[in-house]
This record gives structure tokens, C-alpha cells and sequence, in this order.
């Protein structure tokens, strides 16, 4: 056999194996100064947009001031114009014309805004026990029990009988209420305790307790928060048969550990990728490429409905924008290039039974590339071709961007999905592309700031 010195294998082990980079060991002190003001401009944008239309109405506001215009279909376009395209509020289309042809492809990078919550019944008031409640029905994939005993917000929309909408928020200023799910005293949980986990507490006990004062002598509690209700927002019971309201956690973004290098908070998933998506758009001036960032709605329960990823808003707005520009629109959509940007599942050591650890994403590893998603043997993915991660990752190595690979746990542990789909059937090239998360769908939520850092590079890379 061969011998090799030390220093031989060494440079050899450079030369031919793959060896993960931590964030911190490719940053400055300057460049660590940008990271945390990009992550405090992060923090504001999570706590400003609690729901969807929250996040388009933050975004939008954003948009403006940085001279991007109303789009309406039909419009003509030229280089260099930037739009958005809000769709009834809850989903949000931003792109800047490119100077070269945009048949060439577009540069999309697609982040959801919606996250798991819960959402009021259309009769959700009643009393019981000298309580008032609302009745609820969860939304996206929660883990019920994590939802109790914790402050909640209510946030939403109720459109009264006479056609007037009112925007609702209680329990985000320091000076509001919040609202409570309840759980069961650990004294009288012995049966609650022997269920599986899932059915510890049941969708209908997601109740919301929103008061206990009565109205008079024999009671009448629920009449009496509906009185309030009424006062202060001019809205009837029947009103919340035409009403979207949600119930989230009232907690703010905050960092967490004593070296600050992490955010906790709410719906991480998926503003940690819709922020630096939105953030890589703002600042474009004249791009070669025409550059579209999607914040989409309903990611959490399919993508369906009109403003989720499945509606034809998408292609629409490519058809329009093709026409205004004398281009075919099938040919633009065959060149362009799109990076759904969603979160992955961050490796747990507290829960490593289910991650295969050669093969998932890690916090502090950079931005985390996805080929392929789904569940019981890729079912359900696109699974980005080899060209494709290949022309990305080139991307990124040049642009400095430290970025891993990872795949959401092991093989038969579960799985999940994202829009890639229902882009990539679009006849678009896509690859996922998100930042790690620890607690995904739990109330708060834990990501690192050199992770969303390196994603918001990322696109940045993928737009020039
Ligand atoms: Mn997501
Ligand atoms: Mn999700």
C-alpha cells in the first residue's frame, strides 16, 4: 500500500470531499454588522405581519416607497419598471422589467405569507360556564396542544350587512387584552395524559376564552361581549358570518441565547424566506433579467383558492407582461428560473431519531437547497433536475453564498411539500431554496440569523 503523510491526506480530503462550512467562519466583523441590522429590519417586518393580508399590506407599504407602481393586466411595461400586483389582499406579485428580452426566462423566487393558525367558525361566539368563547377550526398543520395556555392575538376582517369592512387587531399593543386557549390542570390529566399526543386535545377544544363579565343578574355573558363588540367596532353577531378572523400567538419576535444569534417568533415559516425575497427585489435598479419575487397565499393548506400558488394569477400576469412585450409567453415560462423559497426542517439533536443527519439541513449552515421534497418515496415532488441545481449552485459559489443541501428527515420518517410543484408544472425551472428551522409550526418558531442572512444573499445572487 501507498504511504501518505498527513499533510498528502489533508490535501487530498480539500481537493475531493465535500466539507460543511459554518456561516461564522466565512464572515467579518462588517459583514456580522450587516447580518444583525438586516435581522432587526426582519424582526420589525415578523411582528408587522402576523397573517397574510398583514404581510401584503407591511410589504406593499415597502414596495411604494421604493418607487415600485400598481400593476393591472394590460398595462404596457418597459425596462426597468418596477410593479406589484396585489391580489385581493393576500397574495403579492413584485417585478422589474429587465433590459434584456423577456423571453430569455424571469428570475422568480416564490415565498409563502400565510402560516399555521387558527381561524375562527363562521358562529363562533357562545357562553358556557359563565365564559364567553369563540369556536375555532386550525389552519395548516398545528400541533393542537402547543396552542394552549399561551397569549393570543385575534387579527382579521369582518365584512358588516351594509358592505363596510373593519380591519380587527387586539392583543399585539402592551396596553391590549390577549385571548387563551385552556388546557387541562396536570392534577385531573391522568386520562388526557395516557392519549397519544395528537389526541391530547381535540380541534373542538381550541376554544378562545374572550370573557366572563355578565350583563345583568341571569348572566348573559355572551350578549354582553357581543355589546362590546358592538360598540366598539360597530359589528352584529351575523357580521362574523362574512369575516376572516384568525387567532395567533400575541408574542413578539425577539433574539434568543446569550450570543444573540437566533430569532424566535411567530410564522417564521414562511416570512424567514418571504422577507429576504422581498428584500432582494427592493433595491433591483435596471436588471438584465425581468425579476419576480411571489409572496403567496395558502401555502399551509395546498396552495388552493385564487390567491394561493395553484391560481392562474401567476401565469396570468406572465401572459400580460409577455403581450406588453411582444414576447410568447410559452417560451418565457420555459426560461425562466425560479427559486421556491421555503423553510426546511433544521436538524434536531433533542429529536434526532428522525433526521438522517449525512443528508439534512443544519442551523448556521447557510441557506438550505431542497432537490426534492415530498413523502414515501418523493411522492408529490417536482425534484429539481441535476442542470438546474447545478446552475444555481454555481450561482451561489461565485456570489460567496454558504449554502447546504438538506432533505426534510429520514426517508419513511414523513415529509412535506412546498410550491415548487405547482411552479415547476408550469414548465419553470425550480429548486427549493429556505432557511432551517427549529419548531417548525409550533407557536414560536427558531431560526438563525446567519441562515436568513445567507438566504437574503441568495437571492440576491439569483436576481443579478
Ligand atoms: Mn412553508
Ligand atoms: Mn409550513
Amino acid at each position: 500500500m501507498k504511504e501518505y503523510t498527513s499533510d498528502e491526506v489533508k490535501k487530498m480530503k480539500d481537493e475531493v470531499l465535500f466539507t460543511a462550512r459554518n456561516v461564522y467562519d466565512t464572515m467579518d466583523e462588517a459583514e456580522i454588522s450587516k447580518m444583525n441590522s438586516f435581522c432587526s429590519d426582519y424582526i420589525c417586518y415578523l411582528d408587522a405581519s402576523k397573517t397574510e393580508r398583514e404581510a401584503v399590506n407591511t410589504s406593499v407599504a415597502l414596495a411604494k416607497s421604493k418607487g415600485f407602481k400598481e400593476y393591472k393586466f394590460g398595462m404596457s411595461v418597459r425596462p426597468g419598471e418596477k410593479f406589484y400586483f396585489n391580489n385581493r389582499g393576500k397574495e403579492l406579485f413584485l417585478f422589474v422589467i429587465g433590459s434584456e428580452s423577456i423571453e430569455n426566462g424571469i428570475r422568480i423566487s416564490a415565498a409563502h405569507i400565510d402560516s399555521p393558525r387558527i381561524d375562527l367558525k363562521q358562529h363562533p361566539l357562545y357562553e358556557s360556564a359563565g365564559m364567553a368563547f369563540f369556536k375555532t377550526h386550525y389552519y395548516g398543520g398545528i400541533k393542537k396542544y402547543q396552542w394552549t395556555a399561551i397569549p393570543l392575538a385575534l387579527h382579521g376582517t369582518v365584512m358588516k350587512a351594509d358592505g363596510s369592512t373593519i380591519d380587527i387587531v387586539v392583543g399585539e399593543d402592551d396596553n391590549d387584552p390577549v385571548f387563551y386557549i385552556d388546557d387541562l390542570l396536570p392534577h385531573l390529566a391522568g386520562n388526557q395524559n395516557s392519549k397519544p399526543l395528537r389526541d391530547a386535545v381535540s380541534g373542538e377544544q381550541l376554544n378562545i376564552l374572550i370573557g366572563s363579565v355578565p350583563l345583568c343578574k341571569d348572566g348573559e355573558t355572551k350578549l354582553a361581549v357581543m355589546k362590546l363588540l358592538h360598540e366598539k367596532y360597530g359589528i352584529v353577531e351575523s357580521d362574523f358570518m362574512s369575516a376572516e378572523l384568525s387567532v395567533v400567538p400575541a408574542f413578539k419576535a425577539r433574539e434568543v441565547g446569550f450570543d444573540r444569534s437566533l430569532i424566535g417568533g411567530y410564522g417564521h415559516d414562511d416570512r424567514v424566506c418571504a422577507y429576504p425575497a422581498l428584500a432582494a427585489i427592493l433595491d433591483i435598479n435596471e436588471p438584465l433579467h425581468t425579476v419576480m419575487a411571489i409572496l403567496a397565499d395558502k401555502e399551509e393548506v395546498g396552495s388552493g383558492g385564487n390567491t394561493g400558488m395553484k391560481s392562474s394569477a401567476f401565469t396570468d400576469i406572465i401572459s400580460s407582461l409577455s403581450a406588453s412585450l411582444g414576447a410568447n409567453e410559452h417560451t418565457v415560462r420555459y426560461n425562466s428560473k425560479c427559486l421556491s423559497a421555503d423553510v426546511n426542517a433544521a436538524f434536531d439533536p433533542n429529536f434526532e431519531d428522525v433526521y438522517e443527519s449525512r443528508n439534512s439541513s443544519f442551523i448556521n449552515r447557510g441557506v438550505v437547497m431542497t432537490k426534492y421534497t415530498g413523502s414515501g418515496g418523493k411522492s408529490g415532488t417536482s425534484d429539481a433536475s441535476a442542470e438546474f441545481v447545478g446552475y444555481v449552485r454555481n450561482i451561489f459559489d461565485k456570489a460567496g453564498v454558504v449554502w447546504q443541501t438538506g432533505e426534510l428527515g429520514k426517508v419513511d420518517a414523513g415529509g412535506g411539500g412546498t410550491v415548487a410543484v405547482y411552479i415547476a408544472e408550469k414548465n419553470i425551472d425550480v429548486v427549493d431554496l429556505g432557511v432551517p428551522v427549529i419548531s417548525m409550526h409550533a407557536p414560536y418558531e427558531v431560526i438563525s440569523k446567519a441562515d436568513i442572512y445567507m438566504a437574503y444573499k441568495a437571492f440576491l445572487a439569483f436576481n443579478a
